[in-house]
């Protein structure tokens, strides 16, 4: 018999992909501009022109075996240098290139750290609303998820409920911000304060891991800041990607950073390396990480997703809906009309409305809007926005 977990894994779509391959039915149905797909979070700017240039630059004037070669399993060196030496210039936390692990983006970072972590019925707190995929990655490393709710109406982490999740087995806690689905950005305070907490449980000889998942870190509006763990929490352990900050999900690169300062970081390190060889993460795509190695620093125009956020946060708050501000990301939480999201979604599909439903995310009640979309879908999207909000007043 095959393996009866990854066959259900692999036999069910996820909510945010069922609703995508609808979209496309229904696109090839009614015609493109007529259905307003909010499903996925799919970059919709094209990467800096520096991205081309220099991916251009690399393959005419380098040597094609090392350009396409395989590199150290862990990361080129001269690539792991220069992502250690601009993080050490944004927020001097002492990374070499030993504590820098080159990756197929956040999803393998994640799964690597994990399984650098785990032994088998550890626990991993996370905050709700959260990446679903959380879910299937912790449960691959023999852990077991627990989530525990945002702040009511802020979904800032709720410090005093982390604390009560808290058990002998708890090995790490894991973060996203600016988050998906809510767009919130946690703040210094709430990661003051749960640090805090984290570091009274060192003090009791429990250590626990803090995992921040920061695809998004760069995509920030209004000059917000997004603390930087490793300022704030020595066993702390980043999982970067470059799939949202260079609009470059498909090429499938970031990188794991293991704080030089926590106890033991070269076995940790060491752990992330035998993770990553256990689970055939090597050598992440070599033309990708010479590229991200001469382009540290550049960021895709984001100023689109900030005026779609303006535009979308107006007219919705002016149509009824309760929306959670976001200061990041590229997504809208929207609190459901009714108490059922999944039929909130479902009956907003009758308006051609692709939008997906929070339960999948740990919250109930709430929808996502991804608006990494044309600011020209968005325009023609309000009047159905209008009347599905005007369906509940009557
Ligand atoms: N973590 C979060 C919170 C995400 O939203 C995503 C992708 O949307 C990922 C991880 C995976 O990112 P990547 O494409 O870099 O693997």
């Amino acid at each position: 018999m095959i393996n009866q977990t990854s066959l259900q894994l692999g036999s069910v779509r996820s909510v945010i992909r069922e609703l995508f391959e609808y979209g496309k039915k229904r696109k090839a149905q009614i015609g493109e501009d007529n259905v307003y797909d909010f499903s996925l979070g799919n970059p919709s700017v094209a990467p800096p022109r520096v991205v081309e240039d220099t991916l251009i630059d690399i393959l005419q004037n380098g040597d094609p075996v090392e350009v396409h070669g395989y590199t150290s399993a862990q990361g080129d060196f001269a690539v792991r240098k220069a992502v250690a030496d601009y993080v050490n210039s944004k927020f001097s936390v002492g990374l070499g290139p030993d504590n820098i692990y080159m990756t197929c983006g956040a999803a393998a970072s994640l799964c690597i750290t994990l399984n650098s972590l785990l032994n088998e019925g550890d626990e991993v707190i996370t905050i709700a609303p959260y990446f679903p995929e959380y879910k299937v990655f912790t449960a691959h490393a023999r852990g077991k998820l627990v989530p525990v709710r945002g702040q009511n109406g802020t979904f800032q982490p709720d410090v005093v409920a982390i604390k009560r999740a808290i058990t002998p087995k708890t090995k790490a806690v894991l973060i996203n911000s600016p988050n998906n689905p809510s767009g919130v950005v946690y703040t210094e305070q709430s990661i003051k304060e749960l640090c805090k907490v984290l570091q009274e449980c060192k003090e009791n000889g429990q250590t626990i891991y803090l995992i921040s998942d920061e695809p998004y870190r760069e995509l920030v509006f209004g000059g917000v800041k997004v603390p930087y763990i490793m300022n704030y929490y020595k066993d702390s352990i980043v999982c970067y990607s470059y799939s949202k900050s260079l609009s470059l999900p498909g090429e499938r690169i970031g990188y794991i950073a293991v704080n030089p300062a926590m106890d033991c970081a070269s076995d940790v390190y060491a752990a992330v390396c035998g993770a990553g060889r256990a689970l055939g993460y090597v050598c992440a795509p070599s033309l990708f990480q010479k590229l991200i190695a001469r382009v540290q620093g550049v960021t895709s125009d984001i100023s689109v997703y900030e005026r779609n956020r303006d535009v979308l946060v107006e007219a919705l708050t002016s149509y009824g809906y309760k929306v959670v501000r976001p200061d990041g990301a590229f997504y809208l939480f929207v609190q459901s009309p009714e108490p059922d999201a999944d039929a909130f979604a479902e009956r907003a599909k009758d308006y051609e409305l692709l939008i997906v439903s929070a339960n999948s995310f740990g919250v109930e009640g709430y929808v996502r809007i991804s608006y990494c979309v044309s600011p020209d879908m968005i325009a023609r999207s309000l009047p159905a926005f209008k009347a599905l909000a005007e369906s509940y007043k009557k």
